[in-house]
């Protein structure tokens, strides 16, 4: 159920722009979502399909953009991935903390219409 909730406020989001550019319709929306969010790209499809009806983001496509979740290691300052199931430092092997990337969630930018207007635009 998350998903849906999710889905909602990045339709309301994505609508909102667009109404405020005075696009037509929406062609495209383009998500980042952190691994560490747990939103899985095809529940939000699912959903979107379900909202978006009858408005500006109706038939719009949906991007996602994964963010790998990132560790910080205390002992030489290493920045890495996690790499397989494995939370530790590929250089030194200390345990790593888990850092703020991968829990990003938002619209990087959506792609839209204008009335008699063929080609879409970027709408950052
Ligand atoms: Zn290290």
């Amino acid at each position: 159920m998350h998903e849906l909730s999710v889905t909602q406020a990045l339709v309301d989001m994505a609508v909102s722009e667009a109404a405020k550019a005075g696009a037509t319709s929406i062609d495209k929306i383009n998500i980042v979502v952190g691994e560490l969010t747990g939103i899985v790209g095809e529940s939000v499809q699912f959903y979107f399909e379900l909202i978006s009806a009858g408005t500006l983001a109706e038939g719009a496509q949906l991007s996602f953009r994964y963010v790998p979740a990132e560790f910080h290691c205390d002992k030489c300052g290493y920045n890495y991935n996690r790499n397989g199931f494995s939370f530790r430092c590929p250089k030194c092997g200390n345990a790593g903390v888990i850092t703020k990337r991968g829990n990003e969630l938002y619209i990087e930018n959506i792609e839209v219409s204008f009335d008699g207007d063929k080609g879409s635009k970027k709408h950052t």
